[in-house]
């Protein structure tokens, strides 16, 4: 156990799909040798596959009795391999026939091939992305999997890091982790996954993909701090849980689940139904949804009244800053480029 943990909340009726935390997180961290199918914060369209495709059904994990279930360790093409694109060849190549890919039009699966396309049927079709990154979980399946002992949980933060000169590339963590949230890197032959952004958190700076979020999505801190954003949604106000809680884990990224508009009859008019089935909002956020569904649109209806709502408030982030806990510096005044912080999970000291 750490002394305190780290956490993240998610709030999926703000995300915009943009994938400006993918971007943000590749730019920083994964532009390198053996990283170019890595992203670690996927943004996927829900109801769909995800990254990698077919993840929820890959195993790992515990069960209830808490024994490690087997997983399934996924491929570089269950990921989405990476391709070359064909502009010039497609521009001026003069053949009408060209395709934009290079290996000649089929590039198979890609980190979010389910791209706007959802579920239900007109009129009530309907979707909402999911952003995911590692869940820093407080009983990793990773951690314990490892007979290096490659994987730790730092004690002042919990942030769960893979030490890679001491991995040596088995990749049961792959296995273990019930989220698929493991890369390998083929070419220096270790295990790699997100770091939470751990240099910019030791300098006071919040993560790359939360503080680039142009929707104000993402909010950091401790889950013990009375007077942070994490521990206001997650435990004051109740409305953030966990995706997929069953998997054992203890997950420390949290999701205030989506709203959506009521469900149209046969003749088009509303029902008291919504949109996304809540069922399908339960499989994977569990059987608070409905609970938590009802808070958020009690709340939004006070304001609509001309009352106040600290929730609404909070959700809404009018104080962006206030978003981040405790890690409101700004990274330009970090006087050591973190970026070229010679850090462990990079081998042999290699800068970035
Ligand atoms: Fe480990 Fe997976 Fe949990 Fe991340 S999400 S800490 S990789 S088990
Ligand atoms: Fe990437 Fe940092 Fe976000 Fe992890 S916390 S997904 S390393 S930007
Ligand atoms: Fe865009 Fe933020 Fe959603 Fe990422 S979490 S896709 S940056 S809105």
């Amino acid at each position: 156990m750490s002394q305190r943990q780290v956490a993240m909340v998610m709030d999926l009726n703000k995300c915009l799909g943009c994938h400006t935390c993918t971007v943000a997180c590749k730019r920083l961290w994964t532009k390198r040798d053996g990283q170019s199918h890595m992203y670690w914060n996927t943004v996927n369209t829900q109801p769909g596959i995800g990254t990698p495709h077919g993840f929820e059904s890959m195993g790992g994990g515990f069960d209830d009795a808490g024994s490690a279930r087997p997983g399934h360790r996924p491929t570089v093409e269950e990921f989405g391999k990476a391709w070359d694109f064909n502009h010039h060849e497609v521009a001026f190549g003069g053949n009408p026939d060209a395709r934009l890919m290079a290996d000649g039009g089929h590039a198979g699966k890609g980190p979010n091939w389910d791209e706007d396309v959802g579920g239900g049927d007109y009129p009530n079709s309907h979707f909402f992305y999911l952003p995911r990154i590692c869940n820093h979980c407080t009983h990793p399946a990773c951690l314990e999997a490892c007979p290096r002992k490659a994987i730790s949980k730092r004690e002042n933060d919990g942030i769960v890091l893979i030490d890679e000169d001491h991995c040596r590339g088995y990749r049961f963590c792959q296995e273990a982790c019930p989220y698929k949230k493991i890369y390998y890197n083929e070419v220096a032959g270790v295990s790699q996954k997100c770091i939470f952004c751990f240099p910019r958190i030791d300098e006071g700076v919040t993560t790359a993909c939360s503080r680039q979020c142009p929707g104000r999505v993402r909010f950091v801190g401790y889950l013990d701090d009375p007077d942070g954003p994490i521990h206001k949604l997650v435990h004051r106000f109740q409305v953030a849980l966990p995706l997929h809680a069953e998997y054992g884990t203890q997950p420390n990224v949290y999701y205030v689940p989506p709203l959506s508009p009521p469900r149209l009859d046969e003749a088009l008019e509303h029902t008291d139904e919504p949109r996304i089935p809540t069922e399908y909002l339960i499989s994977l956020f569990g059987p608070r949804v409905p609970e938590v569904l009802a808070t958020l649109q009690r709340e939004r209806e006070r304001v609509r009244q001309g009352e106040t709502s600290e929730l609404m408030d909070l959700l809404i982030s009018r104080k962006w800053l206030d978003m981040f806990g405790p890690y409101t510096r700004h990274p330009r005044t970090v006087e050591t480029n973190y970026t070229q912080s010679v850090i462990k999970f990079h081998r042999k000291g290699e800068a970035l």
